[in-house]
């Protein structure tokens, strides 16, 4: 089995996403399958893509969600990486060491050349982050763009990683997260970013801006109430954890 860093890493790189401005283009999906297809964990096969059940690996996915019925019905997009978690069980479950925290920035890889494509991390993350590449053999998954972000060869601006550089709504955000004074952590403080399935334990990272109630029907039907609501009780958590669970 694998240890996690003995110290919580200085910095904790990762996501933040607005599910009030991601409109679902998944163009996200799409630049990160390019990026890292030519990057650091390539290639990312595909299986009978133009078939009638075409699969293969996406590090990046997006699941859109219908809450609520009729005028009061809204549509929630769901955009899905891994979230690089404090408590990483896909971490501590691989017996080769392949799976592992880096100490210095708390982002979550796979040495693919240690991998034995056994499967096991995939069964301990509780957010179906990780990808099995059905043609490598390898579990792949988010990589945080490690090769954007510190990549002295492209301009500083670009230094971020593709699926944000991407996003035409402005819903995706990276940053420290263990920096209070960073933009990510006080996008999270002024609008309630929520850990996902926090009742886990996993601690992840990556943080979640809820929907903002709707106008149309505010507080009076199904799905302005299930949205209205950041709480760990119910709510718009509730509701997301249980349409995650099914
Ligand atoms: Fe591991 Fe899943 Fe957390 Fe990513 S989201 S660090 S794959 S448990
Ligand atoms: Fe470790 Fe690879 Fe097995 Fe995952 S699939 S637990 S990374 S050896
Ligand atoms: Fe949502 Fe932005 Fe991804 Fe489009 S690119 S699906 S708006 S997060």
């Amino acid at each position: 089995m694998t240890s996690l860093p003995a110290t919580p890493p200085p910095k904790r790189l990762g996501l933040v996403i607005d599910l009030d401005t991601c409109v679902g283009c998944h163009a996200c999906v799409v630049a990160c399958k390019e990026w890292n297809t030519g990057g650091y964990p390539a290639p990312l096969s595909d299986q009978n893509p133009y078939g009638a059940e075409p699969s293969g690996a996406w590090l990046n996915r997006v699941h859109s969600f219908e809450a609520g019925d009729g005028a009061d019905g809204r549509t929630v997009h769901f955009p899905k990486s891994c979230l690089h978690c404090e408590d990483a069980a896909c971490v501590t479950v691989c017996p080769t060491g392949a799976s592992y925290k880096r100490e210095e920035d708390g982002i979550v890889l796979v040495d693919e050349d240690r991998c034995i494509g056994c499967g096991l991390c995939a069964w301990a993350c509780p957010y179906g982050a990780r990808e099995l590449d059905a043609s490598e053999g390898v579990m792949k998954k988010c990589t945080l763009c490690i090769d954007r972000i510190y990549n002295e060869n492209i301009p500083e601006a670009e230094r971020q990683p593709a699926c944000v550089s991407t996003c035409p709504a402005s819903a995706r955000h990276y940053g420290d997260l263990a920096d209070p004074s960073s933009a990510v952590s006080q996008l999270v403080a002024e609008r309630g970013g929520f850990d996902l399935m926090a009742e886990m334990g996993y601690r992840p990272t990556n943080k979640y801006l809820p929907p903002r109630p709707g106008r149309r029907g505010a507080g009076n039907g199904t799905a302005s109430a299930q949205l209205e609501q950041a709480s760990p009780d119910g709510g718009f958590l509730g509701w997301l954890d249980q349409i995650l669970s099914d």
